[in-house]
């Protein structure tokens, strides 16, 4: 799986961690997609029933249960590509309680590191159900297509 987000939802899940801490914000991303590469199409914040411990996250199911409905309803090709959660202590692997907690191989993990406040590093990962650990994801941001004069290739002509 290769995940292609564009730099503005990354920022939203990088706002969401800073603004939850030092409790860990979760969320849904919903895409779409065949094969390897997934498109990130829009983010779903969640309540964290677990946010008073600091360290844990558990996505509010009604949540899930929620966004399941309205995307069938739509009759939408985008679906619940994974979710998002942020560890307060800087790191965005995937702690010894995400690995006990994650049995959906087809979800895609995004974790956000915090440290003081601060995102970090954003990483992505996803199940290896076969060997009960978790494998890196690539994620890609597609340039802007926007041009910006800062950018122009210098002038040969000098
Ligand atoms: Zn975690």
């Amino acid at each position: 799986m290769i995940l292609q987000t564009d730099a503005t939802l990354l920022k939203a899940m990088a706002d969401a961690a800073e603004a939850a801490f030092p409790a860990e914000c979760c969320g849904l991303i919903i895409g779409r997609g065949k094969g390897q590469l997934v498109r990130v199409t829009r983010l779903v914040p969640a309540t964290n029933l677990l946010a008073e411990t600091g360290d844990r996250f558990e996505l509010d199911p009604a949540v899930r249960l929620k966004v399941e409905r309205d995307l069938r309803e739509t009759g939408t090709k985008d679906r619940i590509i994974g979710h998002y959660h942020s560890h307060t202590d800087g790191t965005a692997d995937p702690s010894a309680t995400d690995r006990a907690m994650a049995f959906e191989p087809d979800l895609a993990w995004i974790i956000v590191g915090v440290v003081d406040g601060q995102a970090v590093q954003t990483l992505a990962h996803r199940l290896d159900e076969k060997h009960g650990n978790f494998r890196p994801v690539q994620i890609r941001t597609p340039k802007p297509i926007v041009k910006n004069s800062a950018c122009a290739e210098p002038s040969l002509s000098a």
